[in-house]
């Protein structure tokens, strides 16, 4: 657990050992989208990364983007998006407090993938039409959201925005990671590795102007002449700040990311001033698909009541199981559509099988004629091709009537749900962190994990709005970050 003591006074820094315009802490992937940047911009930049090589939770990440409103991507694969299709369905999905930073993101979508690419990022013009969490080929284009799940779905176009990285496996991210640091290296910027900023450093007037780094025993004093960009990831290792702000999750839950995903980037915002927002704010996942036909299930919690669309995003579907009386939910399927959850880490355990639905309900322990009753209101409807409860869309609907019957624990507190907080310091559009007041601090910017996501809750994300929200906001923090000392040019639009 990081202490985050500071800001240290600058009056009392004797000696700077370094120095540089603009100071970036953590070289994930927001770190090196705002070091490129800025950088190009003609800023010295300096990045000072905590472990021995850049790459961060990013470089281990599935290397999936959230990008739409007609990628190169989309049109090839012969989906139809647009800026504003794609803003309609993140603000009725996310409900943003402050729609500038989603709206700025949406119409910076197509132009963003295109310099993702250009950077050497690989994108096949392939789309995957099945329901996976993550691609074990090189396809691009898969749905990783709840654009198909109602009331979405009659809001906006439901269209597939998740771009992979075209490498294989469940760490595709390296390679985004290994093209955007080989750009960083090309233009020049340097960098400052197994060093673990320790503090912020600011004047009389409490203006940010460097920062302490501890490295291999010695401390060093490093002065940023413009500005200091936090990039340092999200909380998710600092089991005391997910104990604070995260009450819900349950020990059985583990953290997603690295180790040093301990919130000290956040802390280190908070010490000069920053304010934070949705730090309750978390994605779960234990997805119980693949294979998709368990969609075609039902969940339902200690009430033998169903809660949820089952053909939700599956950070959706935790949220709503984490929520559950007691965190206990049970996926239901009968003997057409069984099958075992295709991804082992989450552990959900098969309960029994049963000839019956009063069987089962009273094996589960449910009240007595629930389940049943549940079953008979869903089946009905099936039967007619349509959820009235909750609106599962016709594709994944059929009745639940062919004995035997068995269930699976999903329940929060028993599966393992691996999770990613959503909560951070809170910026605009350009990424600079806001004080009390909303106004800028001034000379600190925040992106990727250490600032807020755009979605404030697993109810709300959509599997690739890290990287590309990382990305994207780094790169606009870079480009303001480097203007503030007379570098390159930033439109105030
Ligand atoms: C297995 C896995 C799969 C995922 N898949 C996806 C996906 O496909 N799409 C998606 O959008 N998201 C995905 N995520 C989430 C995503 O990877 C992260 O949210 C994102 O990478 C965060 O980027 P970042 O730049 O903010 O942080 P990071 O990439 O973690 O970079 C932060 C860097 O800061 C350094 N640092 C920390 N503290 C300090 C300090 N005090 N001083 C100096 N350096 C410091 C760290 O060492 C690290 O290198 C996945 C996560 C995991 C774990």
């Amino acid at each position: 657990m990081p202490e985050i003591a500071g800001p240290i006074r600058a009056r009392d820094v004797s000696f700077w050992n370094v120095e540089s315009d603009i100071l970036i802490i953590g070289y994930g992937i927001a770190g090196a989208c705002a070091a490129l940047e800025a950088r190009r911009a003609g800023a010295d930049v300096l990045v000072i990364e905590r472990a021995s090589g850049g790459g961060g939770a990013s470089a281990i990440s599935c290397g999936i983007f959230y990008l739409g409103g007609g990628t190169p991507v989309q049109t090839a694969c012969g989906f139809v998006d647009s800026s504003d299709n794609m803003y309609r369905y993140l603000d009725a999905s996310i409900e943003p407090a402050n729609p500038d930073p989603l709206r700025a993101f949406c119409e910076g979508s197509v132009e963003h993938f295109n310099w993702l690419e250009a950077q050497g990022i690989p994108f096949e013009r392939t789309a995957h039409d099945g329901k996976v969490m993550f691609l074990m080929s090189t396809e691009c284009l898969l749905s990783t959201g709840n654009e198909s799940v109602w009331p979405f779905r009659e809001i906006a176009n439901p269209v597939p925005r998740g771009h992979a990285v075209a490498a294989e496996g469940e760490s595709a991210g390296s390679a985004a990671m290994a093209a955007l640091i080989a750009q960083c290296e090309a233009a020049g910027v340097r960098t400052l590795y197994d060093g673990r900023v320790t503090e912020l450093i600011a004047d009389e007037a409490g203006k940010v102007v460097g920062a302490r780094v501890r490295q291999a025993g010695t401390t060093l004093h490093i002065r940023a002449k413009g500005a200091v960009i936090i990039a340092a990831g999200g909380f998710s290792f600092n089991q005391q700040m997910v104990r604070d702000h995260i009450p819900l999750i349950s020990d059985t839950a583990e953290p997603f990311g690295i180790p040093y995903n301990d919130g000290s980037g956040i802390l280190l915002g908070q010490s000069v001033g920053g304010t934070v927002e949705a730090m309750h704010g978390v994605v779960g996942t234990a997805s119980f698909y693949p294979p998709a036909q368990l969609i075609k299930g039902i969940l339902v919690n200690v009430r033998g009541e169903r809660f949820v669309a089952e053909d939700s995003y599956h950070g959706r579907t935790a949220a709503h199981i984490m929520t559950q009386p007691d965190q206990i939910a049970y996926l239901i399927v009968d003997a057409e559509i069984f099958a075992y959850p295709e991804l082992e880490f989450p552990r959900h355990r098969l309960v029994d099988g049963w000839e019956t639905v009063a069987e089962m309900e009273s094996g589960l322990g449910l009240p007595s004629g629930s389940l049943q009753h549940t079953l008979a209101d869903y089946n009905a409807g099936a039967a007619r091709g349509n959820d009235e409860r909750f609106h599962k869309h016709g594709e994944w609907l059929k009745p639940l009537n062919v004995g035997p019957y068995a269930a699976f624990d999903v329940s929060f507190n028993r599966s393992t749900y691996l999770y990613l907080t959503l909560g951070g310091l809170r910026t605009n559009r350009h990424g600079e962190v806001l004080d009390e007041s909303g106004g800028p601090l001034g000379r600190v910017y925040a992106v990727g994990g250490s600032a807020a996501h755009l979605p404030d809750s697993g109810m709300s994300y959509a599997s690739g709005l890290s990287l590309a929200t990382g990305s994207f906001f780094g790169r606009q923090a870079g480009r303001h970050a480097a203007a503030s000392v007379g570098r390159g040019v930033e439109s105030e639009n």
